[in-house]
């Protein structure tokens, strides 16, 4: 099988099996106030001061969560009550689940990013207001432009929380930087295990409601006993970020000859996660193309279907304004081991399916 969904989570890297491994020796609970309990929280605290360092926050700005999704929740639940809501039209649905129906929504252009002039007239109109903007979009690896949206949010005196789940890993990420006022992060999706993320506060909003109360672990902001093996195994694929340079090399290769085969890049004109791709084949479902390429043992999605196995027509693509191509488009993410064989596997069965599926139907003539 050649894995090649990478934004749906990430093969676990060695590190991060290794340093959990290591973990199930640790037998306390991080709240216990005894030498075992202490040990546990040494782990614990180890891991948040390297994430934290790794991202550009303060220790003690960094609230552990069951994952990306539960990040985002969170940061809505502190920061929209009593504000007025803009969220971008291609967030996550971690984020449009969340915040209340009667938002406003910020366009993107065709390639995807966001109409930074409509930000600034909504936040002319919108005193006070809260932002969520994604760093890097799931289905296209599209990158916003988040300083400057920061940079705006913080003169209207708004504040902007960014889900970084799928650049964190990929490309430079750190809070201080780009200006925003919450971060999410997953570890799944960089190659650390599932159920365990953090929400990333900016110093001066680090007192935020808890969305889970509880036995008041994380200074109240999160209840909930540590998942003390989960954060080890976080905090190891939190070491240097890794080149992608070769990685960027393979996704290039991997969009030249979908392309030759008759596919459409969606986003490719935008700045991109050096490992995604999103091609839509015209008039061939995105379901059908993702079952074909499965058969031929290569594992894709289509649009963002990281979820629960639906397929939908992407709001991310509609919103992009490529009408019937947002059904007719999967996505290719290349994993942190990504190999040249993969590539080649991929390259020869969508060329084999994109064949087969848009020849012209030939009508027997008698
Ligand atoms: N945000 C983005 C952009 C994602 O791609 C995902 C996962 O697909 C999430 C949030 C949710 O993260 P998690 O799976 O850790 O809940």
């Amino acid at each position: 099988m050649h894995y090649l969904d990478a934004n749906a989570t990430e093969p676990p890297r060695p590190e991060a099996t290794a340093a959990m491994t290591a973990a199930f020796g640790v037998t306390g609970n991080p709240s216990s106030v005894h030498a075992a309990g202490r040990a546990a929280r040494r782990v614990v605290e180890d891991a948040r001061e390297r994430i934290a360092g790794r991202f550009g926050a303060k220790a003690h700005d960094v609230v552990f969560t069951s994952g990306g999704t539960e990040a985002d929740v969170t940061a809505v639940h502190a920061f929209a009550t009593g504000r007025p809501v803009l969220i971008g039209a291609t967030e996550h649905d971690a984020i449009r689940a969340a915040v209340p129906p009667d938002i406003a929504i910020l366009p993107v252009d065709r390639h995807g990013i966001a109409d930074l002039d409509h930000l600034r007239r909504w936040l002319s109109d919108n005193a006070r207001g809260f932002v969520c903007l994604m760093h890097a979009n799931n289905e296209t690896g599209a990158i916003q432009p988040i300083a400057e949206a920061a940079a705006l949010c913080r003169s209207h005196g708004a504040l902007l929380h960014v889900d970084a789940v799928q650049s964190a890993g990929r490309i430079p990420v750190d809070l201080r930087a780009l200006g925003c006022h919450s971060l999410a992060l997953s570890a799944h999706k960089m190659g650390g295990p599932a159920g365990i993320g953090a929400l990333l506060l900016a110093p001066e909003h680090s007192a935020i409601a808890p969305l889970i109360h509880g036995g008041g672990q994380e200074l109240g902001r999160r209840g909930g006993t540590h998942a003390l093996i989960a954060i080890a195994g976080f905090a190891a694929v939190c070491g240097p970020l890794m080149d992608h340079t070769a990685i960027e090399a393979l996704r290039d290769r991997a969009e030249r000859a979908a392309v030759a085969s008759g596919a459409i890049v969606c986003g490719g004109g935008a700045p991109r996660l050096p490992n995604s791709l999103s091609i839509a084949l015209p008039g061939v479902s995105a379901n059908r193309q993702v079952i074909a390429l499965d058969l031929d043992g290569i594992a894709v999605s289509a649009g963002a279907a990281c979820s629960s196995g639906k397929v939908q027509t992407s709001h991310v693509l509609t919103a992009m304004g490529l009408g019937p191509l947002a059904g007719e488009a999967i996505r290719v993410s290349l994993p942190w081991n990504v190999t040249e064989a993969a590539i080649d596997a991929f390259a020869a069965s969508y060329a084999r399916m994109a064949a087969r599926m848009t020849r012209p139907l030939v009508h027997a003539t008698s």
